[in-house]
C-alpha cells in the first residue's frame, strides 16, 4: 500500500450535477473528523451533464479527491468496481452520491471495523421519500433472492458498506475468474469473512431523480438471481415433475368419471392447458436465455469498463479491466 491511506471512499456518479458539490462537502466534513488520511474517489459513470466539470474542479482544489471518468455509462455496479480497483485505503467505503446514505453513518462503520469486523454493511431500517413501487419491488426482490440462493445475502441492504482491504483485494482478484455481470452486494456476502450490519434510515434523494431506471433495476435483479442461484435453470425439471403428476391424477379422475357415466367437455380445458404450457415454455426458454447471455459475456471477455481519464492517481493512464 503506497501513501498509507487509511480510508477510501468510493462514490459512483451518474448525472448528479445538482448535488455533487453538497455531497462532496458532507463527505469531506465527516471524513475530516476522523483525523486520519483518506481519499475520496469519484467515479464518473459517463455523465452527460456538468458532473465531470464540477468533479474536475473539486479535484483541483482538494488533494484528497480523485476522479475516474468512464468512456461511457457502464452502470452503477461497474462504477463501484472501478473505484474499488483503484482504491488504496486500508478500508474501502462505497456510498451513493445522492446522500440517501448519510455520510455520518461511515463513522459508525469505522467503529465496527476497528472492533475487528471485515465487512460492515448498511442495513436500511427505513427508506424515506421512495415511491411505493420502489419500496414494494425492493422488498419482494431481496426476499425472493434470499429464498433462491444458499449464499447468505442480507435483505434490505444496498451497496453502502465498509470493506476491509483484504476483502477488497479478494473481490478485485475476481478479474481472474472474469465475473462480468457483477452483483456486488452478493459477491461481498459470498467471500465471507467477519461481517456485521449497522442499521440506518435511508434519506430521500437530495436533488434530482433516481438514475436507476426500471430497465437498470431489472438488469440488477437478473444479475443478482443469475449470479447466485440456479433455481431458474431447475425450473423445467420441477415443472416437468409437477405436470406429469398432475396429468396422471387427471387421467385417473377422468377414468373414474367415465365409469360413473359423467360426460366432460374437454375443449375448454384443452385450450387452457395448451396456453398454460406454451407460457411455461417461454418462461423456461427465457430463463435459459438469461444465463446463456451472461455466459456469452464471460466468453467474449470484453473489458468490464473503459477509463477515459484519471485524475489524482499515481498512474493516470486510462486502463481497462
Ligand atoms: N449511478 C451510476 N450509474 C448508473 C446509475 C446510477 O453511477 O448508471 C449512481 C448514481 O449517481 C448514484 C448511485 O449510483 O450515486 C445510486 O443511484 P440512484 O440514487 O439513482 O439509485 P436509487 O437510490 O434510486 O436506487
Ligand atoms: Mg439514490
Amino acid at each position: 500500500m503506497s501513501d498509507n491511506i487509511k480510508y477510501s471512499i468510493v462514490v459512483p456518479v451518474y448525472n448528479e450535477e445538482l448535488l455533487i458539490e453538497e455531497s462532496y462537502r458532507r463527505l469531506k466534513k465527516v471524513m475530516d473528523t476522523t483525523g486520519e488520511s483518506y481519499e475520496l474517489i469519484f467515479v464518473n459513470d459517463g455523465s452527460h451533464d456538468k458532473s465531470a466539470e464540477i468533479l474536475a474542479n473539486i479535484c483541483e482544489n482538494d488533494n484528497n479527491v480523485k476522479l475516474i471518468s468512464f468512456s461511457r455509462n457502464f452502470g452503477h455496479q461497474t462504477a463501484i468496481t472501478a473505484g474499488m480497483d483503484n482504491a488504496k485505503g486500508d478500508a474501502v467505503v462505497v456510498i451513493d452520491a445522492d446522500l440517501q446514505d448519510p455520510p455520518e453513518v461511515i463513522l459508525k462503520m469505522i467503529e465496527k471495523w476497528k472492533e475487528g469486523y471485515d465487512v460492515v454493511y448498511g442495513k436500511r431500517a427505513e427508506r424515506k421519500g421512495e415511491s411505493f413501487f420502489k419500496l414494494f419491488t425492493a422488498r419482494v426482490f431481496y426476499r425472493l433472492l434470499k429464498s433462491l440462493t444458499n449464499v447468505d445475502i442480507p435483505v434490505d441492504t444496498g451497496d453502502f458498506r465498509l470493506i476491509d482491504r483484504k476483502v477488497c483485494d479478494v473481490m478485485n482478484s475476481m478479474t481472474s475468474i472474469k465475473e462480468k455481470n457483477r452483483y456486488i452486494r452478493g459477491l461481498v456476502s459470498w467471500v465471507g469473512f467477519k461481517q456485521i450490519g449497522v442499521e440506518y434510515v435511508r434519506d430521500p434523494r437530495l436533488a434530482g431523480e433516481t438514475k436507476y431506471t426500471l430497465k437498470k433495476m431489472l438488469k440488477l435483479a437478473m444479475d443478482g438471481i443469475t449470479s447466485f442461484s440456479y433455481a431458474p435453470l431447475k425450473l423445467p425439471l420441477n415443472i416437468g415433475i409437477f405436470l406429469t403428476a398432475a396429468s396422471v391424477i387427471y387421467f385417473i379422475v377422468e377414468l373414474i368419471l367415465k365409469i360413473a357415466g359423467i360426460k366432460i367437455s374437454i375443449l375448454n380445458t384443452a385450450m387452457a392447458v395448451s396456453i398454460l404450457l406454451s407460457g411455461i415454455n417461454f418462461v423456461v426458454l427465457g430463463a435459459f436465455g438469461e444465463y446463456i447471455g451472461r455466459i456469452y459475456d464471460e466468453v467474449r471477455d470484453r473489458p468490464l469498463y473503459i477509463i477515459a481519464k484519471k485524475v489524482g492517481f499515481d498512474d493516470e493512464d486510462g486502463k481497462t479491466r
